[in-house]
């Protein structure tokens, strides 16, 4: 049986950001799949870049981003302010909707004061509720209940108010009413990075640091003896002395035999469409969302605006219930359908698709709750003082970014470590 202190399952970000903190070398990095970098890999194909969906980065903490940057020697990065827009009535809106309602027919922005003004004085004890209470019902039906509902592909009552956390684009009614004047870019992703090989590039930097020796690809953890210490593989059995898990919560208890309420951890899936053309097509977006229902998309992304390219490069993408299976065929039909409303919406034109990628990510985004809240916290702190540690976006069953992957990586290598300093 093979032995190591620290067995890591996963070579996403936070599985790798873990290994490269670690002073101990002494670790076995785990990989279903056959490459690094979970959600964050990045596909080339007949001359065009796309990510698993598109990744764009928005580093709060300059050390993260500098241990980044430092290593990726001249690769270009590019700095980008956003161009983010809102499909609706046959017109462009500035992103965030709730901030930009002067942009709107006049009829529909007197409506949505007027609702604004009017809204229910109670909060609401779920995050529709929340929508209703904070911004009255024209902003919350025209925009946000629709596209969120598009986005989690679940009724929005089932969610926490507070869901989105720090990634909801909150504004006051002052705000709202002082951009009508004085139009603002800000939120947490007002400027962001993208490095020009795609975002990929920044895995590719935090495995510099780890032992490439350690990390075992197309190998999967199935199932774990919590008492023994002894996690089998579809190749081997690894006897290990701590455990990092970053694979998704739900895999990880089912790995362990631990029963669970899957009601509790239901979540989205996205199916994500990347489809390159042949010329190109509206300059300057770089993503805009879809609230219509009958449009298939939540988002669509335009990576040749942000690598300013001639041949229009799209990620798509399209909330899918958890319960819900696609089908090869189905998928077929669902990218043709794609296509239509790309032309309904007046994103496709004359151009030719010349190159295309799916990919499902799933899970993609955890349908946050009370319950599901407590019962991750008490899974983990249940898991932890057996010495396996569920990290990462979807070990911990959280929403977050990347970069708060590595400083969530990073504390745990110095709870755990040595940490390298
Ligand atoms: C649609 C979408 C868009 C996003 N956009 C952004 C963005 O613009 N900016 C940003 O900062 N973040 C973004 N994110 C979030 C970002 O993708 C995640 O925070 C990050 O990728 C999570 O990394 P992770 O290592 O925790 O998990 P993952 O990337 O999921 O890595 C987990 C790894 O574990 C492996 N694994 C699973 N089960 C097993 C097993 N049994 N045995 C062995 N290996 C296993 C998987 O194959 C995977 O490689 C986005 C997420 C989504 C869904």
């Amino acid at each position: 049986m093979e032995r190591s202190r620290y067995l890591i399952i996963g070579a996403g970000v936070t599985g790798l950001a873990f290994a490269d903190w670690l002073e101990d070398d002494d670790y076995w990095v785990v990989e279903a799949e056959d490459e690094m970098g979970g959600y964050c890999r990045t596909v080339e194909r007949d001359g065009f870049i796309w990510d698993y969906s598109g990744h764009f980065f928005h580093f709060r903490n300059p050390e993260i981003e500098a241990y980044l940057v430092d290593r990726m020697g001249d690769q270009a990065i590019l700095r980008v302010n956003r161009d983010s827009r809102i499909w609706y009535a046959d017109r462009y809106i500035d992103f965030p909707f709730q901030k930009n309602i002067h942009q709107l027919p006049e009829s529909e922005y007197a409506q949505c004061l007027r609702d604004l003004h009017e809204r229910p004085k109670e909060k609401g004890g779920n995050f529709k509720g929340m929508l209703y209470a904070r911004y009255g019902r024209g902003i919350a039906e025209k925009f946000l209940i629709p596209y969120n509902e598009k986005l989690y592909a679940v009724n929005l009552a089932a969610l926490d108010p507070d869901a989105m956390g720090r990634f909801f684009p909150h504004a006051s009614v002052e705000e709202i009413l002082r951009n009508a004047d004085a139009p603002s870019v800000d939120g947490y992703n007002a400027t962001f990075t993208y490095p020009k090989g795609g975002a990929a590039q920044y895995i590719d930097a935090i495995a510099q640091g780890v032992r490439s020796d350690r990390v075992a690809l197309s190998e999967r953890v199935v199932s774990i003896d919590l008492n023994a210490k002894v996690a089998t593989t579809n190749k081997r059995q690894i006897a290990y002395d701590l455990l990092v898990n970053t694979a998704p919560l739900i895999s990880l208890l089912g790995m362990c035999g631990i029963e669970y309420d899957s009601a509790v951890f239901s979540h989205n899936r996205v199916q994500v469409f990347n489809l390159g053309f042949d010329s190109k097509g509206p300059t300057g977006v770089h993503w805009i969302y879809y609230p219509q229902r009958d449009i298939s998309f939540y988002r669509v992304g335009f990576y040749d605006n942000i690598f300013d390219s001639d041949h229009m490069s799209l990620y798509v993408e399209v909330g899918v219930p958890w319960d819900v299976e696609l089908s090869p065929d189905e998928r077929g039909a669902l990218k043709a359908r794609v296509l239509t409303d790309l032309q309904t919406c007046g994103v496709l034109e004359n151009q030719t698709l010349i190159a295309s990628h799916d990919v499902l990510l799933d899970p993609a985004y955890v349908h946050i709750t009370a319950r599901s809240i407590a019962t991750a916290a008490n899974m983990r702190e249940l898991l932890a003082a057996q010495d396996v540690h569920s990290i990462g976006r979807y070990g911990a069953w959280t929403y977050c970014s990347l970069e708060d992957n590595i400083v969530e990586a990073r504390a745990l290598a110095e709870h755990v470590g040595p940490a390298k300093t």
